[in-house]
């Protein structure tokens, strides 16, 4: 778990232009016709800490900073919704202070579905997983940013080049409000946060000797929520395909998302169709005929990069840095925690110069969530390989101990380390699957 830095702000920097500027961009992806561009400062002006992209990870370190009294610049390009599931875990809510009202859906249960189409639910006793629509929840996470004291501003990130002085020249091009290509701004900083998501320009640029992460490739579709009860359908519950022909190595999904869900799939797989396995998937589930809303698809990263920062003042955080748990593709909390230590290394370095301090965040990262991602690795690795592994594992989770630990380490971020007899049974079961002592 991690806090937000809490030094009081020394120098507020929002202006209620800057306010009302960005409430008029979180309505509209576009600027509106009547919104006048950002107007720009002689130049360059410089921050203390330039974050590029304004996604969970970024808008996360420019509202932590912001708080924390530094000058920060919030750079998003904007105009595209994020392609997403939507789907955040408690914990989440609590560690960064999500009000329920963000919340498009509550789920109490998850179904597994296995290659021979048996349905396995675990419910959430008690609690829920939380939905976010990414075209409302991004927005907000910016204008918290700002409301904090972060210059935001709207363009496209171009180029990094570095001064005499050991400062960082950010190049981006603005946006104007008809889209008309406009002279590029250069801002000059003396940290920069890449948290320009999972094709990060700034990691190419900044970090371009660190091998960028294995990917799966995402695609869904979002589509008019059928009425509940309609098509075995749930508006309460995600079901979760686990099925070679919907995803040879990861799984497909159905996540409600109130009056639309989202219907997609993953794989690392080249060549292997989403679309087509999407089609599957619909016709599997009895949602062919409802209207399709929109197609899109990214990449998803599947291992945090073993560098994430320079050791001269470019750190990155979230899926630049590969910060997605295998296995489950879960990234929006991981994005925001890695993008608060990312907030705590850049403030660390701008309060004593030492860049060894940019260092700091992938170790804290690692040191809280590296052992998850490893055991969510081996369990990718293993049991997402076959459709004899997969019927196996769908089986698994019959399991009430397994059922209870799975949803503990989602719901609050925690390995159970209250219960040995409970790991023992599972394991003992692991291995009698492995065997195939019991049948699948
Ligand atoms: C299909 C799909 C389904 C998923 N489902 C889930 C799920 O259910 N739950 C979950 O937890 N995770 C899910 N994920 C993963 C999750 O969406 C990501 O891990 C998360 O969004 C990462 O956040 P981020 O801030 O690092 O990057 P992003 O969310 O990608 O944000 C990057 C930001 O940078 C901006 N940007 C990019 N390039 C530039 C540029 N050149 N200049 C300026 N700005 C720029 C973009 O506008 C964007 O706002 C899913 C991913 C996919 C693809």
């Amino acid at each position: 778990m991690t806090a937000p830095l809490t030094r009081p702000r020394a120098n507020p920097r929002v202006t209620r232009e800057d306010i009302e500027m960005e409430t008029t961009q979180a309505d509209r992806p576009a600027l509106a016709p009547d919104a006048p561009p950002a107007p720009e400062a002689p130049s360059p002006t410089i921050f203390e800490v330039v974050v590029i992209g304004g996604g969970p990870a970024g808008a996360t370190a420019a509202h932590d900073l912001a708080q924390a009294g530094r000058s920060v610049l919030l750079l998003d390009r904007e105009g595209r919704i994020k392609p997403c599931g939507g789907a955040i875990p408690p914990q989440l809510m609590r560690e960064f202070d999500i009000p329920e009202s963000l919340l498009c859906a509550h789920i109490r249960s998850a179904r597994m579905v296995s290659p021979s189409e048996r349905r396995v639910d675990m419910p959430i006793n008690g609690g829920f997983v939380g939905m976010v629509k990414r075209d409302v929840f991004d927005p907000w996470l910016r204008e918290r940013a700002a409301a904090a004291g972060a210059t935001r501003r709207v363009g496209t990130f171009q180029d990094l080049s570095r001064e005499a002085d050991g400062s960082l020249s950010i190049h981006y091009q603005p946006r104007t409000p008809d889209g008309e290509p406009v002279a590029t701004v250069t801002v000059r900083a003396h940290c920069v946060i890449g948290a320009d998501g999972a094709n990060s320009l700034v990691a190419r640029k900044g970090l371009p000797d660190v091998p960028r992460p294995q990917y799966v490739a995402a695609y869904h579709e979002i589509v008019a929520a059928p009425a509940a009860g309609h098509a075995d359908y749930d508006p309460t519950r995600c079901d979760v395909y686990y099925q070679g022909l919907i995803s040879p190595d990861f799984y497909g999904w159905i996540f409600p998302h109130g009056d639309s869900v989202s219907i997609g799939v993953g794989t690392a797989i080249p060549g292997f169709s989403l679309r087509q396995a999407t089609n599957r998937l619909r016709a599997a589930a009895g949602l062919e005929q409802y209207q399709t809303l929109r197609r899109e698809g990214a990449p998803i990263p599947m291992a945090p990069l073993p560098r994430w920062d320079d050791g001269r003042g470019l750190i990155l955080a979230g899926d630049a840095a590969g910060v997605v748990a295998p296995a489950s593709g879960e990234g929006i909390y991981y994005a925001m925690a890695s993008g608060r230590f990312a907030a705590q290394a850049a403030d660390e370095f701008c309060r004593t110069g030492d860049a060894r301090a940019l260092g700091l965040a992938r170790k804290r990262f690692m040191k809280a969530h590296g052992r998850v991602f490893r055991i969510l690795g081996l369990l990718q690795r293993f049991w997402y390989s076959s459709d004899r592994r997969r019927e196996r594992f769908v089986s698994m989770c019959r399991d009430p101990d397994v059922q209870r630990l799975t949803w503990e380490a989602y719901m609050n971020k925690r390995l159970v380390r209250s219960s040995p007899l409970a790991h023992l049974r599972i394991l003992m079961k692991d291995v009698a699957h492995l065997l195939g002592i019991i049948r699948a």
